[in-house]
């Protein structure tokens, strides 16, 4: 009675164009996958900053030394957050989020 098809997935993102090629016993395997990347997502999905380690509600380490500057949070394209100052720090070494890696495109910055 384990009937549980595959076929209306919410989201394909690649993953699935692979099993159309593949039989039917890979599937629930390939499901397997996406549920994890799904977890990693959400793992991933917090309020401290990768850089510092301090909580993006907080300043920086840097501005709370030196509590002149206004702290403020950036988001990436990859929906990552971090200290402004901290990452204006990070991408002149290093022009990716460094929790994905992927090319670093502020999308906004504020509180
Ligand atoms: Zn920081
Ligand atoms: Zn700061
Ligand atoms: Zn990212």
């Amino acid at each position: 009675m384990t009937e549980s098809r595959t076929e209306s997935m919410p989201m394909d993102e690649g993953e699935v164009v692979k099993t159309n090629n593949q039989p039917t016993e890979n599937r629930p395997f390939a499901l397997k996958r996406w549920n994890a990347l799904a977890v990693w997502a959400w793992d991933v999905d917090c309020d401290t900053c990768a850089i510092c380690r301090v909580h993006l509600m907080e300043e920086c380490l840097r501005c709370q030394s030196e509590s002149s500057t206004e702290c403020v949070v950036v988001w990436g394209d990859c929906n990552h957050s971090f200290h402004n100052c901290c990452m204006s720090q990070w991408i002149r070494q290093n022009n990716r989020c460094p929790l994905c890696q992927k090319n670093w495109v502020v999308q906004r910055i504020g509180k």
